[in-house]
């Protein structure tokens, strides 16, 4: 039986295309050859890479004149060091929101000045700081649009003159915000975008050629954009799987769809954290993840009850961040309203039983 998968990525992907990746790998498009085995160089593989290029801007509505979309190597972690070593001539500016964000943070460190703007350290990353000023004279800003593994997500983002730059890694194609408010989009692809091994990067064109460092030709934007994502093999399988989930995303009726859904999915689940005793959400009310929703038991001592109640209801991950601990449920795009219907029952059943 198929489990109820809650795992914070690689997670669940549609049915529909695990069934559809895995007729690729063994007779991709009627050829005879597995998707496994062919030419990234094909002209099946490049209109899949072209589809899924275009696709990805399509569905967060930005113009493919002034943005490009590009699926490279490396993950979002990858993108940590590309982007300072593309973009931060003198200085930047960081909003530290959590493990992620400070690890972004660590690596920009290695090629300028760094001005963390604020944290949230403070309280364990709980929250979103707010009410901080960006700096001015700033190469740009960067922040993480969610934090996946202290469940906050930011609900605004700030305006400055400087190019906004998002780690939205974990909250892609997942809510109705005005996109082209970015100038350099970045998102490992393995929670709302594929499976995992190649990462969607979309730039404003604008922003790139205005540092005076050499770039090595892999880690330069442009040389991407140039071959059109096509500077070294691309990860063909994990491209093509992630084009079929845009497919995917697009006949649901797009982002601003599955917005809604996912905006559902998760007042169902708040509302049991808030309703049921037992449990305490982690995260600032106003903060809180649409995406990974992070919670403990009020009494740790359940958690052996809870862990097998959910684990008997076919119920998979629903342990927190290792560095965290307590509970995560990661809601993306596919999983179904069901799933979280599920473990609302489940933790009623917890207060029955307590
Ligand atoms: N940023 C965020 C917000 C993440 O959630 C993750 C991974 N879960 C990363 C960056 C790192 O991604 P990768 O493993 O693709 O390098």
């Amino acid at each position: 039986m198929k489990k109820h998968n809650f795992s914070a990525g690689p997670c669940i992907l549609p049915a529909e295309v695990f069934q559809q990746a895995s007729e690729a790998v063994l007779d991709f498009n009627n050829s005879g050859l597995s998707i496994l085995e062919i030419s990234h160089r094909s002209k099946d593989f490049v209109a899949v890479i072209e589809e899924a290029r275009n696709l990805a801007l399509e569905l967060l509505q930005l113009d493919n004149n002034k943005y490009t979309a590009l699926f490279l190597h490396g993950g979002a972690s990858m993108q940590f060091l590309m982007t300072p070593h593309n973009l931060l001539e003198k200085k930047a500016a960081y909003l530290n929101t959590g493990t992620w964000a400070s690890k972004a943070i660590k690596e920009a460190k290695l090629f300028g000045e760094v001005i963390e703007v604020a944290s949230s350290e403070d309280k364990n990353f709980n929250y979103i700081p707010k009410n901080f000023e960006i700096p001015t004279g700033i190469d740009y800003f960067h922040c993480t649009s969610n934090n996946t593994i202290y469940g906050t997500q930011l609900k605004s983002f700030p305006k400055s003159n400087a190019p906004l730059v998002c780690d939205m890694s974990s909250d892609i194609f997942s809510r109705d915000i005005d996109y082209s408010q970015f100038d350099l989009i970045y998102a490992g692809a393995q929670k709302n975008i594929g499976p995992a091994g190649t990462t969607l990067v979309i730039i404003n064109k604008a922003i790139l050629g205005k540092v005076s460092r050499k770039i090595p030709s892999i880690l330069d934007y442009k040389s991407h954009i140039e071959k059109e994502s096509m500077f070294n093999t691309p990860s063909v399988f994990a491209i093509y799987t992630s084009l079929l989930n845009l497919r995917w995303l697009k006949k649901q009726g797009g982002v601003s769809a599955l917005a809604k859904i996912n905006k559902h999915k998760a007042e169902l689940l708040y509302a049991e954290l808030d309703r049921n005793p037992l449990f305490t959400p982690y995260a600032n009310k106003e903060d809180r993840s649409l995406m990974n929703i992070t919670f403990n038991l009020a009494n740790p001592e359940l958690s052996h009850t809870f862990d097998a109640l959910w684990q008997q209801a076919g119920i998979n991950a629903l342990n927190g961040h290792r560095s965290l601990g307590g509970y995560r449920a990661s809601i993306y795009n596919a999983l179904t309203v069901e799933s979280v219907q599920l473990l609302t029952e489940v933790m009623q059943e917890l207060e029955n039983k307590a």
